[in-house]
């Protein structure tokens, strides 16, 4: 069987990380959301939570090395054969270096990047709305997240559009269930 291993890019509120969970279910990959795997550390408290703590409640960026060891570790784990669908990794270009290097070393190769776009003004209500009780989800760290973005963006994409035809664009200003067709369609392909 084809292993498919994709990437959903997007800004803070785009709604990838509800799509990456219903996209991973539906076609048995595993979704490697570093925000949620550093959100068990936190919880947790694992050496690896305290050392992101700090870095995570300011809504600031956790170090490269302490991010890619950890995407490393998850993707040894054999439930990662088949495939997986990276959430809000990468965020810098070394990451994205580092990404396509831990794929090699699986004899495997990025099929997709699915960029999530939607307006400033609608992440920021969608943000603002949620409650789930994250220690980021303060105002200001709110703003601070979204306007980081463009610099995750300027960092990461042209890595990835210099590949022609590797991502794809979904409009993220729509309901759930319309964005999860068009998204498990493009993921589909993938394992074709
Ligand atoms: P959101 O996309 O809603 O901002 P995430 O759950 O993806 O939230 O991430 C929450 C926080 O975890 C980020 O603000 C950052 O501190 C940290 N984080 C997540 N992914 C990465 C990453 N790839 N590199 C560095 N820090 C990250």
């Amino acid at each position: 069987m084809k292993r498919a291993f994709i990437v959903f890019f997007g800004p803070p509120g785009s709604g990838k990380g509800t799509q990456a969970k219903m996209v991973a279910e539906e076609l048995g990959l595993v979704q490697i959301s570093t925000g949620e795997l550093f959100r068990q550390h936190l919880a947790e408290q694992t050496p690896l939570g305290h050392q992101a703590q700090e870095y995570i409640s300011r809504g600031a960026l956790v170090p490269d090395e302490i991010t890619i060891g950890m995407v490393r570790q998850r993707l040894q784990q054999p439930d990662c054969a088949t495939g997986a669908i990276f959430d809000g990794f990468p965020r810098t270009g070394e990451q994205a270096a580092a990404l396509d290097e831990l794929l090699a070393e699986l004899d495997a190769e990025l099929c997709m990047v699915i960029d999530f776009t939607l307006p400033l003004e609608v992440s920021r209500a969608r943000l603002l709305g949620r409650q789930e009780g994250r220690v980021d989800d303060r105002p200001e760290v709110i703003e601070k997240r979204l306007s980081d973005h463009a610099q995750v963006e300027a960092s990461v994409m042209p890595h990835y559009r210099a590949k022609p035809g590797l991502v794809k664009t979904v409009n993220a200003d729509r309901p759930i269930e319309a964005i999860f067709a068009d998204v498990l369609a493009l993921a589909r392909s993938c394992l074709e």
